[in-house]
């Protein structure tokens, strides 16, 4: 049923591909989703800016199913040499999220033309920037009140993992995410009078190492969090010993209640700072929530996922990480399941990673997509067809 629609999902793809728009500026991608929804029969509107939503009820009653596809590119220069390339100068699809949203468009056109025998109702979220954590605006606009949400279903198409397999953990899955802004101040002066002066870069050194501590001896080892330094600034020339440094990095963890350790992070560079009698200020700002998949929903997508592959060892519970995902937003909220759809082949070659100039993806990895989010539809709202 779905091979006939094949090309479809390809254009639809090719086309997002070649007209990528930052976050909370997909409006011409806005544009086109709410006309092609319009075209099937499903009713939409704008939400959280440049965000759709469409809403599409079974002739039944029953419970209500939240399926999102994020919708935003990235500032990146393509260098793919594809034939539908990027058409906008700096910015590109280079994490999937064309090939997301033509997935969730294909999969609507063919659930609406089943409506009959459906049995409650089906949201259909188009996200617009999720890079920045985004989805906390539809949440705002209440989309889970309005829409009365049972649950939701989100993936990724997913270029560490082989087309034809799918990925569905249990509980925590996607990294929570922190960002910290410190700056280390000391006093400054002449290099060759170190002495007389509080050397910030010295410290800052001390507190770079110090911190990775944290993970093995204030926390459990086998809970998984990072710290990571990603940018320091200090200093002008060879002699002069700066006023201060900025440092800015971020905290990831993958377990709950986690947010201990942003209290650890300090305590170690206050004591640090004490030590040396430097002064501090730290900011730290939340990115996502760690990502958790409910059991019972992750249930429903694992066998929505045998049913597609037919081969029990292609669909697998391996992928957790520490990057994030403001699925997470719709996850904290109603029982919610996240999986990864393999889009990488070899052969071909596809093979560069998520956010590089020369991403790609394996088109075939859509219809694979695309025929998940319409089972788990129609298994979580127990279809009869
Ligand atoms: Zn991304
Ligand atoms: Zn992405």
């Amino acid at each position: 049923m779905l091979k006939k629609l094949v090309p479809e999902l390809i254009a639809l793809r090719r086309d997002f591909h070649q007209y990528p728009e930052l976050g909370f500026k997909e409006f011409a991608t806005q544009k086109k989703i709410i006309t092609y929804l319009d075209n099937v029969g499903v009713k939409a509107k704008k939400i959280a800016k440049t965000g759709v939503v469409g809403a599409l009820s079974g002739n039944r009653q029953g419970r209500t199913l939240l399926l999102r596809s994020d919708m935003d590119a990235l500032p990146i220069q393509e260098e793919t040499n594809l034939e539908f390339q990027s058409k906008n100068s700096g910015i590109m699809h280079a994490c999937g999220h064309d090939g997301h949203m033509a997935m969730l468009l294909v999969a609507a056109k063919l659930l609406a033309q089943f409506k009959e025998n459906i049995a409650g109702n089906i949201i259909l979220a188009f996200q617009p920037n999720e890079e920045d954590a985004g989805a906390h605006k539809m949440i705002e606009e209440n989309i889970i009140e309005d829409f009365k949400v049972d649950a939701a279903f989100g993936c990724h198409l997913w270029n560490q993992l082989e087309t034809g397999r799918i990925d569905i953990c249990d509980g925590p899955a996607m990294a929570a995410s922190h960002y910290f802004y410190l700056t280390v101040k000391g006093v400054g002066g002449h290099a060759g009078f170190a002495h007389e002066s509080i050397d910030p870069i010295f410290i800052s050194s001390h507190i770079i190492q110090a911190v990775q501590s944290i993970q093995t001896r204030q926390i459990n080892a086998l809970d998984p969090a990072v710290i990571m330094f990603t940018s320091i600034h200090s200093g002008t020339n060879t002699t002069i010993i700066p006023e201060k440094t900025v440092l800015q990095g971020s905290i990831r963890f993958l377990y709950e209640n986690g947010e201990d350790i942003l209290k650890k992070f300090e305590q170690v560079v206050n004591g640090i700072c004490n030590l040396h009698g430097a002064g501090y200020e730290l900011e730290f700002k939340k990115g996502n929530d760690m990502l958790s998949n409910d059991p019972s929903v992750a249930e429903v997508v694992r066998k929505a996922a045998f049913s597609i592959l037919k081969d029990e060892k292609k669909v697998t519970a391996d992928i957790r990480t520490m990057a994030g995902e403001d699925f997470s937003e719709f996850a904290a909220r109603v029982p919610a399941a996240f999986a990864f759809v393999g889009a990488k082949n070899k052969s071909q070659p596809i093979v560069y990673p998520h956010h590089h100039p020369q991403f790609d993806l394996d088109e075939d990895a859509l219809v694979l997509g695309s025929e998940l989010y319409i089972n788990v539809a129609l298994n979580y709202l127990k279809d009869i067809f």
